[in-house]
């Protein structure tokens, strides 16, 4: 052991975290713990006390009432796939990890529900939903690592929100530990139940702050009996508004004439570039003279194939299509679009900006953002992509150094300038929270902050996140 795992070791909280989760998951060397410290982006880190690993809510409830008595904060995480710094210590918190709650429990495909502890992996569960012919209704890239209580407590969105709407959607129950240890669980999965305020849907995007979730009870949709991709690229004539503009008529006459629309996302040239450069990928179909492309996913009872092959022929600014039936073919469409944010990544480290804007309003911020960036930032290299059915538009700026708020500040603003949210499906966490205060009303904020000081008195849930100025 190092001298300091040996100091990190015989402190008093340490000790009595061991002999709750037993010394093999209270993790002190700093080779151990070095891979909690530090978020997907590589962007924030910060050096914990100690990561514990509890095997039971139980476990939990006793690790928050000793880090309360300490006076120490606690950091839960998950995945640690989060985008926005919410779930890495900023200095000397304890990180609870809550991986080993892992394991799906129940599945029931008569009543569409799915039990799972917080630990389970997305993929798990999706893998447990499709061996009884269902799927959870919302899917995202970091499916292997995500974990149900990290979706939970960022209120993920995904690829299907166009159809399923984002995790708070989804869940049927959660059971969850409060700050002063004690537990609740609503896991009786009716589809009638207003008795009270809805806590669940409360801890739905509390970003760790207001409780720990340790088990999910989530809804379960039927697997569609057909299920079609198409990867449409778009060039846009003159007068027509923009790559972004022609996405969104698509979008919308594909609303129109195809039932089950599942996911509608959006890709332009430099991303595509950017993707078939670090990953090998061969170009898409229309690359590289089209603007933008479009991947469609449609799911029903019966083959949509034959109205969208008339629709998009029919489509004024369709250069060409890729349509796809079977999961192989469909998931190499898919690889175009899910293999951004890794491509990104062999840039360095990114300003991620993930917003939402009004439907009339997109297209015109696309181009706009584009501008203020170029202007101010000449040699970052900037890649859009996003849920564009929804609006959510993932801004990545690589170039400016990782702790300059100026590109943040820049895009985020721009998005405040064209009504849009500040964050669309990835939090607030550390990133964004000197943007809560400038994106709701002062009523809004000390609402939030009257509940997270009822829930969480000493401020000992992930403070530093969601709140600006600490809590
Ligand atoms: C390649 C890639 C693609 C992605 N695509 C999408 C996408 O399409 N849509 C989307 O919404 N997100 C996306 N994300 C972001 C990320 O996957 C989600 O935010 C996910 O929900 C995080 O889950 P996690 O288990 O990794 O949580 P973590 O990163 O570990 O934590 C995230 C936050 O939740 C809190 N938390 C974690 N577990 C718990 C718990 N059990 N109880 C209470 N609080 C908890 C943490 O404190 C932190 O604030 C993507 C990420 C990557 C790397």
């Amino acid at each position: 052991m190092t001298a300091e795992a040996t100091g990190r070791a015989d402190d008093a909280l340490a000790r009595e975290l061991a002999a709750i989760v037993s010394p093999a998951h209270c993790l002190v060397d700093p080779a151990l713990t070095a891979p909690y410290e530090v978020d997907w982006t590589r962007r924030f880190a910060g050096r914990a006390r100690l990561v514990v690993r509890p095997g039971s809510a139980a476990e939990v409830g006793r690790v928050l009432v000793a880090c309360g008595a300490a006076g120490v904060a606690v950091v839960a995480q998950g995945g640690n796939t989060g985008l926005v710094g919410g779930g890495v210590p900023r200095g000397g918190e304890v990180v609870l990890s809550l991986r080993r709650l892992a394991g799906v429990e129940r599945v029931d495909p008569e009543a569409l529900l799915l039990e799972a502890g917080a630990g389970t992996t997305l993929a798990d569960a999706q893998a447990a939903a499709a061996a009884v012919g269902c799927e959870l209704g919302i899917d995202l890239a970091a499916r292997d690592s995500a974990t149900l209580g990290g979706m939970v407590a960022t209120n993920a969105g995904g690829i299907h929100v166009i159809r399923h709407g984002p995790m708070r959607a989804r869940l049927a129950g959660i059971e969850a530990v409060l700050a002063d240890g004690s537990s609740f669980a609503r896991l009786g999965g009716l589809v009638k139940d207003n008795v009270g305020y809805d806590l669940v849907g409360l801890l739905a995007g509390s970003e760790g702050t207001l409780g720990v979730v340790t088990k999910v009870l989530l809804r379960l949709v039927p697997v569609p009996k057909v299920r079609v991709a198409a990867l449409v690229a778009l060039s846009v004539r003159p007068g027509r508004g923009g790559g972004t503009a022609a996405l969104l008529s698509l979008v919308d006459a594909v609303r129109r004439e195809v039932e089950g629309l599942e996911a509608a996302e959006a890709m332009y040239r430099d991303g595509l570039e950017l993707v078939c450069a670090a990953t090998g990928l061969a170009p898409p179909v229309g690359f590289p003279a089209a603007d933008a492309w479009l991947l469609l996913e449609v799911g029903g009872p019966s083959d949509p194939t034959d109205t969208l092959a008339e629709l998009l022929g029919a489509h004024p600014d369709v250069l060409d299509t890729a349509v796809a039936t079977d999961a192989g073919t469909r998931a190499a469409l898919w690889a175009y679009r899910e293999r951004h944010t890794e491509a990104i990544a062999t840039l360095g480290v990114a300003h991620k900006l993930d917003v939402c804007l009004p439907r009339a309003e997109l297209a015109t911020f696309e181009a706009n953002v584009r501008e203020v960036v170029r202007r101010a930032y000449p040699e970052a290299r900037l890649v859009l992509f996003g849920h564009a059915g929804d609006g959510n538009l993932h801004v990545n700026v690589v170039g400016p150094p990782a702790d300059d708020p100026g590109p943040d500040d820049l895009v985020l603003e721009t998005v405040r300038r064209f009504g849009g949210s500040v964050s669309a499906e990835h939090g607030i966490g550390v990133q964004k929270r000197a943007w809560l205060d400038r994106s709701r009303d002062p009523a809004d904020v000390a609402a939030m902050w009257a509940l997270k000081r009822a829930l969480d008195p000493r401020g000992i849930l992930n403070p530093g996140a969601v709140f600006p100025g600490g809590q």
